[in-house]
C-alpha cells in the first residue's frame, strides 16, 4: 500500500472514530426521552423539503384572488364555498364527500404500496416537527449541544436562548391558526379586525386554540403524537402486506455488524459498521436494524445516513433501502398489477373521480328537480282533459335573485300553469313551485308519456336547467 493510500485510510478512520464518539449521544426512543435527531443532506432529505414546501400554499392560499374575491373562502354564514370561481352550495356537498373519500383511498393505496409515505413526507405533524427542529438547530445548535443545554442548569444565557426559540415557535403556531381562520373570513378583513382588536369571538379563539394545540403537539410532544395518538399509525398494519416496500435494513448483507478498526474489517463481518448514524438521524428515534417497526414513518432519512457511511467506507449503497419483507427473504417481487388490493383501490378511486367529474360537469347556476304528485296520480277535468300535478324544486346557485320562466316539451298542446305565476328564485335557497299540466286525451298516445320541464333565467337564456318526468294518463 502506498503512503498516500495509507494517509487516506487513516483520515477515513479518524472521521469514523469521530462519528462513533458523536453518535454515543443517541439512544433508541422508548417514548420517555427527548429525540435530538441529527440532520444530514441526502436524496430523501431533499424530497422531504420539497413536500414540506407544498405547505406554503396553505399560508399563501387566503391571499390568492379570483375575480377580485378571495379564491378559497368557506362562507359558513352564507352556506356556500368559493374555490377558484366555483361556488359550492350545500346541495353539492356530496362532491366534497367524494373528494375526502378519494383522499382516503389514495392513503390506503399508497400505504399498501410504500407504507407510511404520507407520514414521512406529507403529514402536517411530521413536517411541522421537522421545521421546528430545523429552527431549534439554528437557534440552539447541533444535537449534542442541544442535549447539553437541556441538561445544564438555568442561567441568563439559557433563558435567553430558550425564550428566543419558543417565541419563534409560538409565533408560527399562532400564524398557523390565523391562516386557518382566514379560510373562513376574508384575510384582509381578518387582518384589519385583528389589528383593531375587534370582531367576532372566533377570530380570537381559533388562532388561540391552534397556538396552544400546535405548540403542545409540535414543539413539546413531537413524535410522541405519532407513537401514541395518531389513529392512522394504529391501523396502517391492516393496509400493508409482505409486498409493501418500506425502509428496511438488509440484515443478510449488514450482519454480523462490526465497528471498523484500522485496516480492513475481519472477513466474517457484514457491511454494517455499527456507526449508529441511521439511529442518530431518525426523527422518531428508532433503530431500523431491529426490523420494520410500527413507529417508523418511512421518511427515508436513515437511508440517506447509511448511504453516506457506505460511501465513506467504500461499500455499495443500499444497505438500508426501500424494500419489501418478501424481497428481504429472497422471494421474487409481485408486480403491482397482480396485487388484488391495488385493483380494488384503483377501481374505487376511478369511480370516485368519475363521480367528481360528473358533478363538476353538471354543476350549473341553477338546479331543477321535479316530483310527480302521487295522490292522485292524475285527475280528469270536466272538459275531458287529463291533469297531472307536480312540485318543482328550484335551486338558484348564483349570488343574486333570478326571475324565471318555466316551460315544458314532449307532449303536443300540453298546457302548463304554475302557482305562483311569477317565479322569483332567491339566491342560495330552494324554491318550491306547484305546476299543473293539462292535456286533451287525443294528444296522448300512451298511458305514460315522457315530459320535460325547463326553468330558464329571464335575463339570461343560457342559464337554464331541465328535468325529465312522466305524464300519467291512466
Ligand atoms: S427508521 Fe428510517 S425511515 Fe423510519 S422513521 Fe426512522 S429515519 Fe425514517
Ligand atoms: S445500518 Fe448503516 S448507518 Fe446504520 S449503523 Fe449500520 S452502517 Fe451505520
Amino acid at each position: 500500500m502506498g503512503k498516500a493510500e495509507e494517509m487516506d485510510e487513516e483520515s477515513e478512520n479518524d472521521a469514523l472514530n469521530q462519528l462513533y464518539e458523536e453518535t454515543n449521544y443517541w439512544h433508541i426512543n422508548k417514548g420517555d426521552e427527548q429525540i435530538y435527531a441529527k440532520r444530514i443532506p441526502g436524496k430523501f432529505r431533499n424530497i422531504k423539503w420539497a413536500t414540506a414546501s407544498l405547505y406554503l400554499f396553505y399560508f399563501l392560499g387566503p391571499y390568492m384572488r379570483w375575480d377580485g374575491e378571495q379564491a378559497i373562502l368557506f362562507d359558513i354564514p352564507g352556506r356556500k364555498y368559493h374555490i377558484f370561481g366555483l361556488t359550492i352550495w350545500p346541495q353539492d356537498m356530496w362532491m366534497l364527500a367524494l373528494v375526502l373519500l378519494t383522499f382516503f383511498l389514495l392513503l390506503y393505496a399508497t400505504t399498501t404500496f410504500a407504507g407510511r409515505v404520507f407520514c414521512g413526507y406529507f403529514c402536517w405533524q411530521t413536517i411541522w416537527v421537522d421545521i421546528y427542529t430545523w429552527i431549534e438547530e439554528k437557534v440552539e445548535g447541533p444535537p449534542h449541544i442541544r442535549k447539553a443545554l437541556d441538561n445544564a442548569p438555568w442561567t441568563a444565557k439559557k433563558i435567553a436562548i430558550k425564550s428566543g426559540k419558543n417565541s419563534v415557535f409560538l409565533f408560527l403556531s399562532w400564524l398557523t391558526g390565523f391562516t386557518f381562520t382566514a379560510y373562513f373570513i376574508d384575510v384582509y378583513d381578518l387582518w384589519s379586525r385583528t389589528i383593531a382588536l375587534e370582531g367576532p369571538i372566533y377570530i380570537w379563539t381559533v388562532p388561540l386554540t391552534f397556538l396552544i394545540g400546535s405548540y403542545i403537539g409540535v414543539a413539546i410532544l413531537r413524535e410522541q403524537i405519532c407513537f401514541w395518538m395518531c389513529p392512522y399509525a394504529r391501523i396502517q398494519g391492516v393496509m400493508s402486506d409482505p409486498e409493501t416496500i418500506m425502509p428496511t435494513y438488509d440484515y443478510k448483507r449488514g450482519e454480523k455488524r462490526a465497528r471498523l478498526k484500522k485496516g480492513d474489517p475481519a472477513p466474517d463481518t457484514g457491511d454494517c459498521v455499527d456507526c449508529h448514524l441511521c439511529v442518530a438521524v431518525c426523527p422518531v428515534g428508532i433503530d431500523i436494524r431491529h426490523g420494520q417497526q410500527e413507529g417508523c414513518i418511512t421518511c427515508g432519512l436513515c437511508i440517506d445516513a447509511c448511504d453516506t457511511i457506505m460511501d465513506k467506507v467504500k461499500r455499495p449503497k443500499g444497505l438500508i433501502r426501500y424494500m419489501s419483507l418478501d424481497e428481504l427473504i429472497g422471494k421474487p417481487p409481485i408486480p403491482l398489477f397482480k396485487r388484488g388490493r391495488m385493483w380494488v383501490y384503483s377501481t374505487l378511486i376511478l369511480l370516485s373521480f368519475a363521480g367528481i367529474t360528473y358533478g363538476l360537469a353538471n354543476m350549473g347556476a341553477m338546479k331543477l328537480t321535479v316530483i310527480h304528485e302521487r295522490q292522485p296520480l292524475y285527475t280528469q277535468l270536466s272538459d275531458g282533459s287529463i291533469q297531472n300535478k307536480y312540485t318543482l324544486k328550484i335551486v338558484n346557485k348564483t349570488d343574486g335573485e333570478m326571475t324565471l320562466k318555466i316551460y315544458i316539451k314532449g307532449i303536443d298542446n300540453a298546457i302548463l300553469s304554475t302557482r305562483p305565476k311569477v317565479i322569483t328564485a332567491p339566491s342560495g335557497k330552494v324554491l318550491a313551485v306547484q305546476a299543473f299540466v293539462k292535456v286533451k286525451p287525443e294528444n296522448l298516445s300512451d298511458e305514460h308519456e315522457p315530459i320535460i320541464f325547463y326553468v330558464e333565467n329571464n335575463a339570461n337564456e343560457e342559464m337554464k336547467s331541465r328535468y325529465k318526468s312522466t305524464f300519467i294518463a291512466h
